[in-house]
């Protein structure tokens, strides 16, 4: 038949082509697409009463009156079952870390706990898995690659340079394995039993340390150029660390193409046998990485070492939408940059149908078979906190946000997630969601999400000890952004001093530029331990800057804001500031800069085992100021 990419621009449009492209896995797996997305308040009907039926006599669902005999309905599970969040759960949670064995969330056994990016108390979140849930996360993410078919036809014949790590696992008290899900999944027997589709052998990928791991990565990558059809990493952050990475170790990388032999600094045996198997000595390869990777710039780097890539795979929707710039530079403007699928730890959420569209166009389409779904109105008219308006699945209407509740399989019961989406449209009676922003999150370089009270905090700290140190100097007003200029990003803290004077008027405060770099290091120590560990264990967070500016520029910030129309009385000073009209106005009034001089602390919960080192970050971040 006579169908291609560009007529089968719809999947149901590709299915009746009966396109020659689709083979018939693809064929079946799009079927499923269209068959969950046209009767979306069936399937959910089913997935709440399956949720119900194995989780109402669980302690947590007993205790609102859900009586676990009766077939539960939609209205009764509405008007008894509280919304709640993560820190409500909490209790219940820490008691199954803890060992408790009861049935106590859901009356399946918890198998084991993923970490989540989001923090409570400082920490990383535990939620919960049960046995069958990596069925569900794995059943939807099959679906994305026959949709990537559809519009890349023989994309999946070649082989994908995706940048993928684990992290070593923890034991929580009760012995149950903690995790991020992306270890989980990558560790997983049926992740190690499936044909690798990727240029890293699974060895190389299931490496825990981060330095040995990338280069390994890295140079399989460059020895298979001519198979790779398409870069990425989960998140963009991920993908432009590889790319810095690259920027450092080119000369080291080439000189083992050259010799056909790996560099000492990579010790693991498995990870040295893996490669073994790839690199052979190839002194053309070498030439032509050191004649590319020499270049001044490096634009379109992407496509001139990897020259078959048809397109980029890394999510660039919320906190990511700010590397599209770079990663557009790198990739030479010319490839498609495809965020295909929007997932938790608590649930897979949905993917993306239109993954060839403009990345600041992505929505993704709800998968109804993952969870059971709500949807708190955040209009300017809705009450946020009123929850007896959840809307369902069915029945959120175009052109609106909300915020996302769902309850899992694994026993979270109208649980707020804490995104806020708005419905773009519908493919079929699928709402397809775009990501709005994360509740709360002020600051993001890579899976750290620090929130207004996690820099207050921080700089509260920072403050109370520039003012033992300085004779009464305090912080008079601040705002931050998370400058991502560089790789790795870091975060930026605008401070505003007041210096205390004497009685005629002078300046008795006297602040030095190493009490402002330990201010800028005791603010690290302040925030979470996701923060942290990216600037630690992964080197994927850049040392903090404090940049002061001079008396008077937070008034300024207040003029341009009343001048564009904004009440004086309603005015606050913004904690985080985007635009880059006043991000220009901070950086044109800084009288200095400071950065964090050490590494804050951050140790992994310990395990049954060896501690993870923590290493050098593997890439380094310069001042822009
Ligand atoms: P985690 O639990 O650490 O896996 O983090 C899950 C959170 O990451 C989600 O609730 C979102 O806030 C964010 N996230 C995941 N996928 C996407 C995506 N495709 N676009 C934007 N944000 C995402």
């Amino acid at each position: 038949m006579s169908a291609t990419p560009a007529d089968v621009s719809t999947i149901g449009a590709a299915l009746r082509s009966a396109a020659p492209t689709v083979n018939d896995a693809d064929v079946e797996k799009l079927r499923l697409i269209e068959e969950l997305t046209s009767d979306v308040d069936a399937v959910q009907e089913r997935v709440l009463s399956e949720i119900l039926g194995r989780n109402a006599a669980a302690e947590y669902l007993s205790k609102c009156s859900l009586d676990a005999g009766d077939d539960i309905s939609r209205a009764t599970f509405r008007a008894k079952v509280p919304v709640v969040s993560y820190d409500d759960l909490k209790p219940y949670i820490q008691r199954i870390a803890d060992g408790d064995r009861s049935p106590i969330l859901s009356t399946r056994p918890i198998t084991e706990f993923l970490t989540s990016s989001g923090t409570s108390g400082g920490e990383r979140k535990l939620i919960p898995v049960v046995e069958d849930d990596s069925g569900r996360r794995h059943a939807m993410h099959s679906l994305i690659a026959p949709v990537l078919n559809l519009f890349v036809p023989g994309v999946d014949k070649g082989k994908g340079l995706y940048f993928l790590f684990v992290k070593a696992e923890t034991k929580t008290r009760g012995g149950l394995t903690a995790w991020p899900a992306l270890t989980s999944i990558l560790k997983s027997e049926r992740f190690k039993s499936q044909p690798n589709p990727y240029t890293s052998p699974t060895a190389v990928i299931l490496c825990e340390d981060a330095f040995q791991s990338m280069y390994a990565q890295m140079l399989c990558g460059l020895c298979q150029r001519h198979d790779v059809l398409r870069v990425g990493a989960m998140f963009a952050a991920t993908l432009l660390r590889a790319i810095r990475f690259l920027q450092l170790n080119w000369e080291q990388l080439a000189a083992d193409i050259e010799a056909g032999e790996l560099s000492r600094h990579v010790t693991d045996p498995s990870v040295r046998e893996a490669v073994a198997g790839i690199l052979r000595p190839d002194a053309e390869l070498a030439e032509f990485i050191r004649a590319e990777c020499s270049k001044v710039d490096w634009a379109g780097i992407i496509t001139r070492i990897w020259p078959n890539t048809k397109y980029v795979d890394a999510v660039v929707t919320g906190a990511m939408a700010q590397y599209i710039p770079t990663l557009q530079h790198y990739s030479g403007g010319g490839l498609p940059i495809v965020s295909t699928s929007y997932v938790s730890s608590e649930a897979s959420f949905g993917i993306n149908l239109r993954p060839m569209c403009d990345p600041s166009d992505v929505s993704y389409t709800i998968m109804p078979n993952t969870a059971y779904f709500e949807f708190l109105p955040m209009d300017a008219d809705a009450d946020a906190d009123d929850s007896t308006n959840l809307v369902d699945l069915a029945r959120v209407e175009a052109g609106r946000e909300y915020e996302l509740v769902v309850t899992t399989f694994a026993g979270l019961s109208r649980y707020r997630v804490g995104d806020v989406l708005r419905v773009t449209g519908f493919h079929n009676a699928a709402p397809q969601l775009r990501f709005v922003r994360r509740q709360g999150v002020v600051l993001s370089v890579e899976s750290d999400k620090t929130d207004e009270a996690e820099l207050q905090r921080a700089v509260d700290r920072a403050s109370a000890l520039l003012r033992s140190r300085t004779r009464g100097a305090c912080v008079a007003e601040f705002t931050s952004r998370a400058c991502t200029d560089r790789v790795p990003g870091h975060y930026v803290v605008y401070w505003e001093l007041l210096l205390t004077t004497d009685a005629g008027g002078d300046a008795v405060a006297v602040v030095d530029g190493e009490t402002l770099g330990r201010c800028c290091l005791e603010m690290e120590e302040a925030l979470s331990s996701v923060y942290r560990q990216g600037r630690v264990a992964d080197g994927s967070i850049g040392p903090l800057e404090i940049r002061v500016v001079r008396a008077g520029t937070f008034e300024e910030l207040m003029d341009v804001a009343v001048s564009r129309g904004m009440s004086i009385g309603q005015y606050k000073v913004p904690r985080c500031v985007t635009r880059s009209d006043v991000v220009e106005l901070l950086d044109s009034r800084v009288v200095s800069c400071h950065f964090s001089p050490a590494l804050p602390h951050w140790t992994p919960t310990p395990r049954s085992g060896t501690p993870a080192s923590p290493r050098a970050p593997v890439t380094e971040a310069k001042s822009t100021c």
